[in-house]
């Protein structure tokens, strides 16, 4: 007997013949002999339609009410799911943030989890209930609404699971788990069978949009378990777990592309102490993230900068550098928005070398320029121009051996 822990996603509980379906499987858990606690997600597209009337309603809608409103999606999928359950004959109970409590701090819509109750549920565990809890919510200590940032149901769901010491954290999506690349541009694209924290957490944040990043480092923290599986099939998906020794020997675990980036760049720019401080404060001071950095060797006192910020920040990061610009006398701006990074994530890098060198010499052969690119211990990112993404991404998930025939066990 295990206590199992499940999180259904938006497309998952979407309508209530999806709902039924959900419950079946619920129960299915249940019959097996397991404790089981539940996780949804509001019915998909009802998040986006609370935050579009809180934007039609006024131009700055209060940060709390703001909470107040998204959270409800989530009050909808609970009710019903414990209602279809309760049709079906089993005992089961819904639960909103605040009466589990999942207490978090007053970071409204994106607030971060500090401390979970356990004992209300516990106690209807014990009595062989179904527990279903609202995700993406929360209660402030003083006892506001919060929630977690869109996505935040995958980091209620594994927050839950650590607190519960849950035996899995299983999370339902409508792909079958985490693909070697976007099976959009790559049919022969393979699921992989285990993938570790720290890579997932790459390829989250180089855009493959599976899971909340915050849930990955919230299950690195606590080893939690995260198993990433379709609700419409019984396929075994993909396991996020501590890294192990068979994951070393994979050179390349996935590749990933993001187009939501343009490249700023600053010539002829001064070469002396501070400058780069006097170009970057102002876009942190505006909130704006900047990505990739490179700064060209000197020439006569003079060198370039180029660095990368979202696109959705592109105009204002625009007029901040081209003011700051100015200011420390260089020699103008230059920007381009039709960039993509495309990058390559393995915990195999580690320990084999030549694996930058590959991805280079492939992109070379296909006449793709490279203009910027940056590294760390377990991924290679390069940008090129956006409109060889998908080039990029087929030659290198070709290369580095990802298509079906080659992982497949
Ligand atoms: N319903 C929320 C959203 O759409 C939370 C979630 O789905 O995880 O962002
Ligand atoms: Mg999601």
């Amino acid at each position: 007997m295990a206590l199992v822990v499940q999180k259904y996603g938006g497309t998952s509980v979407g309508d209530v013949e999806r709902i039924r379906n959900v419950a079946r499987r619920i129960g299915r858990t249940y019959d097996d002999g397991n404790d089981v606690v539940v996780i949804v997600s509001a019915m998909s597209g009802e998040t986006n339609k609370l935050v579009a009337l809180a934007n039609e309603m006024c131009e700055f809608p209060s940060e709390r009410e703001y909470d107040v409103l998204v959270s409800t999606g989530e009050q909808v999928t609970i009710a019903l799911l414990a209602m279809c359950l309760q049709s079906m004959g089993y005992n089961a109970k819904s639960y909103l943030g605040h009466q589990i409590p999942i207490y978090t701090d007053s970071a409204y819509s994106k607030a971060r989890i500090e401390e979970i109750g356990d004992k209300n549920i516990r106690e209807d565990i014990k009595n062989g209930t179904i527990i279903i809890v609202a995700g993406f919510q929360g209660i402030d200590r003083h006892g506001s609404i919060t929630t977690l940032g869109r996505g935040g149901s995958d980091t209620s769901a594994v927050a839950v699971a650590a607190a519960l010491k849950a035996d899995v954290c299983e999370i339902y999506t409508d792909v079958d788990g985490v693909y070697t690349t976007d099976p959009r541009i790559v049919p022969e694209a393979s699921k992989v069978n285990k993938i570790s924290y720290d890579e997932m957490l790459e390829m989250a944040s180089l855009g493959a949009k599976i899971l909340q990043i915050r849930s990955v480092e919230f299950a690195k923290k606590y080893d939690v378990v995260i198993h990433v599986r379709s609700s419409f099939n019984d396929n075994p998906g993909t396991l996020v777990m501590k890294e192990d020794a068979d994951m070393e020997t994979v050179l390349v675990s996935g590749i990933t592309y993001n187009k939501d980036e343009a490249k700023i760049s600053v010539i002829r720019v001064p070469d002396k102490p501070g400058i780069a401080a006097k170009l970057f404060s102002p876009l942190s001071a505006a909130n704006i993230t900047v990505d990739m950095i490179i700064q060209n060797v000197s020439h006569e006192g003079f060198t370039d900068l180029t660095f990368t910020v979202p696109n959705a920040d592109y105009k204002k990061a625009l007029k901040i550098v081209n003011e700051a610009a100015g200011t420390i006398e260089a020699g103008g701006v230059v920007s381009d928005e039709q960039i993509s990074k495309v990058s390559i994530v393995g915990v195999g890098m580690r320990s084999h070398s030549g694996v930058a060198s590959k991805m280079f010499q492939t992109l070379s052969a296909e006449g793709i320029n490279i203009q910027m690119i940056s590294t760390s211990e377990i991924k290679v990112s390069c940008v090129i121009d956006s409109k060889y993404t998908e080039l990029a991404v087929r030659v290198l998930h070709d290369v580095f051996g990802l298509a079906k025939e080659a992982t497949e066990e």
